[in-house]
């Protein structure tokens, strides 16, 4: 396994780091990659300072005071994002255990910890943004973006949902009555427009700069009308809808309402995906290898068994593409396997796209620029271009050749700061 990052050379990294502050970086790049029109250029100078990209292109002056990072035989593009993950999550036990199980003995401290550590080692492995779509424990998610954001540890942009919102039981089955509601440590019950409506408000208080419901996880599912609160709530805030949804009638209410995002779809139809791509909706796809599926299993009665799902997932993946729905990366990764690192597991997923015959360019494209539209973060992030936030990767082989040279990343640049490298 290449570069498993640990926490201990992360602080190393940090010590080592160039300070942002008052100083213009200069970056050699080899090559720069612009994924959302799939071009490269070549012998580019890319200058930074206080955070930001200030000008890039061939032959630019260098001023005489700046610090130069020599990538010239390096491919730089913009810092990777993850549209679907959950930091403060990991399914310890994994294969068919009760889902309840995988937080039910976590206190928030605890899961906040958790979610600190997650975070550090997907931005020393090039994720210089992600969202967190729930399953927080009481809102851990928000002090570990608190406590990045102040500067207090490294990680990546994080643009969090609160707590899940979902008709009654979350995603829970059949708990008896007397053990009362317990998966509200997790999710929020709203069962009607005006109870939708609250829980938005409720997470936009805490933090949320996104908003996640779970459609079809029961027999019951949200109605047109309970979604058009939500996405009516959320839009009146400025912040998008993401639904947790495998396909069928919950699916076309999700459609209908106008939601942001379907995340996972893995049985959407041609005819649905037609209608994604016209209302502009995005599919966060969370394309599970195979080789993980027969670890996670079902997830506790969540999925179903890997022999179906696995091969669903290629072939929805290619429908998707296809039909021209805009995709957008999203991992879902919250399982360990042993020696290898969360950030190692997420690119696995890179074979489950080649497999599907998405183009290199189109792949990058759903990793950078198309995931910050998803996110409300594309005037900020997600390009290389003057004024934006300079969150930048490179690799010493061309991603676009082959995208499994992701894996090699091993420079991360976050809001002008050097994580890690330079490279030589
Ligand atoms: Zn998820």
């Amino acid at each position: 396994m290449k570069s498993l990052i640990t926490w201990a050379g992360w602080a190393l990294a940090m010590t080592l780091a160039i300070p942002a502050a008052a100083t213009t970086l200069a970056i050699r790049a080899g090559a720069v990659i612009d994924p959302e029109h799939g071009t490269v250029a070549h012998d580019q100078v890319v200058l930074v300072r206080d955070g930001r990209i200030l000008a890039v292109g061939a032959g630019l002056a260098i001023p005489a005071d700046a610090t130069v990072i020599d990538l010239s035989h390096e491919w730089l593009m913009p810092g990777l994002m993850d549209a679907h993950t959950h930091l403060t999550l990991t399914e310890v036990t994994g294969g068919d255990a009760p889902f309840e199980s995988f937080y039910i003995k976590e206190s928030t401290a605890y899961r906040a910890l958790r979610g600190l550590r997650n975070a550090g080692d997907l931005l020393a492995a090039g994720f210089t943004t992600v969202r967190d779509v729930g399953n927080a424990g009481e809102y851990a998610i928000e002090d570990v973006r608190r406590a990045i954001d102040a500067g207090m540890f490294p990680g990546p942009t994080i643009i969090s949902c609160g707590k899940i919102i979902a008709p009654f039981g979350g995603q829970s089955h059949s708990i008896p009555a007397e053990q009362g509601r317990f998966w509200n440590y997790e999710y929020i019950d709203a069962d009607s427009p005006a109870e939708i409506r609250k829980a938005v408000r409720q997470n936009l208080y805490y933090g949320a700069r996104a908003i996640k419901l779970v459609l079809d996880n029961n027999a019951y599912h949200y109605s047109v009308e309970e979604l058009r609160a939500a996405v009516e709530e959320a839009h009146a805030a400025g912040v998008p809808v993401s639904t947790h949804v495998y396909g069928g009638a919950a699916a076309d209410n999700a459609i209908e309402a106008g939601v942001d995002s379907i995340e996972h779809g893995f049985f959407l139809t041609d005819a649905q995906l037609g209608r994604i791509r016209d209302k502009g909706i995005f599919l966060t796809s969370t394309d599970y290898p195979r080789a993980h599926l027969d670890i996670i299993g079902t997830s506790g009665g969540i999925f179903p068994p890997p022999e179906v799902l696995a091969p669903a997932i290629i072939d929805r993946l290619r429908r998707a593409h296809k039909i021209g729905v805009r995709l957008v990366f999203g991992s879902d990764t919250v399982n360990e396997m042993p020696g290898r690192t969360r950030a190692d597991l997420m690119f696995d997923y890179l074979q489950v796209w080649r497999t599907a015959g998405i183009p290199a360019t189109d792949t990058l494209k759903a990793f950078t620029s198309e995931a910050a539209r998803l996110l409300h973060v594309d005037g900020e992030r997600g390009r290389i271009a003057g004024g934006l936030a300079a969150d930048l990767v490179a690799m010493p082989a061309d991603p676009l050749a082959d995208t499994e040279n992701l894996r090699r990343i091993d420079f991360v640049m976050k809001d002008g700061r050097v994580i890690r490298g330079p490279a030589r």
